[in-house]
């Protein structure tokens, strides 16, 4: 199907008007399509070569209009580094319309009700970060939003230095937060917080419609997606950056992509956005951030359902939450049966990592290879004793295995990418864009929504970050 043949919906308009603006996308000048992935486009049943839709480029630049669209931007609140912003919402994302499920998004697109001082615009830097880290957390198995495609443009959008203004087209089953929640009971419109639940359980939760306790279930639903997100998150050493709470997808997805990083050395108190003098959004706070704002949504919530019987809920986060990042823990150690020490193995194996310190991303690539001879796992590292330590105890538990080596090996490199987007080389892909190369966008398109395969030609995407540039901090101006 082609872009031109999509009907869309937008249940989200007969909500109460206090939900949205409408408001009409303000085209860039110029724009020419950076890139489209095609993988996302299926999403929407358009099959083929998205790129060369004719209409691709004047939808997302707003020019062309699909079928049944009508645009809107969506209010909400927040709580932005601990404190209430009791009125935030889209300033630069214009919605067209809903199909197939998906929800389409353009981030970008010029002002709207919510803009506030901000400008409606959005950079090709920070939105060629967030089209490829969207397609890329999808490639790793983790929920996330898409991006579709990505245009640049000749418009001119002031930040510390002039920059030209593009626009991701992003897909979501839901673009509801946690702070659309917080907008209504902050204004004390409880009728309205209701109506918010309903919608979002016919669109998120459809399952729990007209049970009884369906909100309380709906929150526990919640929870237990946020607890998974953030658990797969800690996995593979994604930094967010940014867990204000109207970044907080209700149905637990990763959303907004800004100053994120991946580790490049295993640092757990690492902290990727340059604002966060405190360190609140650190790799190691995201679990407890993560339940901090679940304690603010149910408060938000606490008119619909019982405050005590979701604080009991929240109370299982961390259940959840342990639960699934040990299994996935388990997994990227190649280790099937569980013994009661393997949890000193792993606490170990962290503090090997970061003492040493270690490319994250590498040394779990190179464990899915090991076969008893360290000198690949020793290369990693200019200091050996922790590592070469930890191994004498991993090569002990491996004897209890039953596993042969070789069904190990494939099962770890299955779980741990060789490929994930390593800043330094996002950097550069953004260099060459500002010049109109575009090549480096379209390799790394490639290899991260399949990271799991060894994609020998593309190996240039693995390298470590040089010392002067590993788990450096991000600006948040996008
Ligand atoms: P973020 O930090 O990107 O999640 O944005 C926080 C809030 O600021 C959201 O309400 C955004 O819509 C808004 N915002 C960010 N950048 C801009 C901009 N350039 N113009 C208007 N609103 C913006
Ligand atoms: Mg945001």
């Amino acid at each position: 199907m082609k872009l031109s043949k999509l009907k869309l919906t937008t249940p989200y308009l007969d909500l109460d008007e206090l939900f949205y603006d409408k408001v009409e996308p303000t085209p860039l000048e110029k724009p020419f399509l950076i890139s489209a992935s095609k993988d996302a486009a299926r999403l929407l049943d358009v099959k083929g070569d998205i790129a060369h839709d004719e209409w691709l480029v004047d939808v997302v630049n707003g020019t062309r209009k699909l079928d049944g669209s009508t645009t809107f931007a969506m209010c909400y609140a927040g709580y932005q580094f601990g404190y209430f912003v009791p009125r935030l919402g889209d300033g630069r994302a214009i919605n067209l319309g809903k199909v197939n499920g998906q929800n389409l998004q353009l981030k970008g697109s010029g002002l709207t009700e919510y803009s506030r001082q901000g400008d409606g615009r959005a950079v090709l830097r920070s939105s060629v970060r967030e089209y490829l880290m969207s397609e890329a957390m999808h490639g790793l198995g983790i929920e996330t939003s898409r991006a579709l495609a990505l245009i640049g443009s000749d418009t001119d959008v002031a930040r510390q230095s002039w920059e030209k203004g593009a626009i991701v087209l992003r897909l979501s089953p839901t673009w509801i937060r946690f702070g659309t929640f917080e907008y209504f009971a902050a204004s004390g419109e409880h009728q309205k917080l209701q109506q918010l639940a309903d919608y979002v359980i016919d669109e998120s939760f459809p399952e729990l419609k007209d049970e009884t306790d369906m909100y309380l279930k709906m929150f526990t639903q919640i929870v237990k997606n946020t607890a998974s997100t953030i658990a797969r998150w800690q996995s593979v050493g994604f930094n967010h950056g940014v867990m204000n709470t109207d970044n907080m997808s209700i149905d637990g997805r990763t959303i907004d992509y800004g100053p994120f990083a991946f580790l490049d050395d295993y640092q757990s108190n690492y902290v990727c956005n340059h604002t966060d003098h405190e360190g609140r959004y650190s790799f190691r706070n995201q679990p407890g951030i993560a339940k901090w704002n679940l304690e603010q949504l149910a408060r938000a919530l606490s008119p619909i359902l019982s405050l005590d019987k979701a604080t009991k809920v929240i109370e299982e986060f961390v259940n959840y939450y342990e639960d699934e990042y040990l299994d996935i823990m388990y997994d990227k150690m190649g280790l099937h049966i569980r013994i009661d020490t393997d949890l000193d193995l792993f606490v170990e194996m962290l503090e090997a990592l970061e003492a040493t310190p270690t490319d994250y991303t590498k040394f779990f690539r190179i464990l899915s290879k090991y076969d008893g001879n360290r000198t690949d796992i020793l290369e990693l590292v200019v200091f050996k004793k922790p590592l070469q330590e930890w191994l004498d105890s991993y090569d002990e538990r491996l004897k209890l295995e039953t596993q042969s080596v070789d069904e190990r090996n494939k099962m770890m490199l299955g779980v741990n990418p060789k490929f994930i987007l390593k800043n330094h080389l996002l950097q550069e892909a953004i260099e060459k864009a500002n010049i109109g190369d575009f090549s480096m966008i379209d390799d790394m398109l490639k290899v991260v929504l399949t990271p799991f395969d060894e994609h020998h030609k593309f190996n240039y995407l693995t390298a470590s970050a040089p010392d002067n540039a590993k788990n450096i901090k991000l600006s948040c101006s996008s």
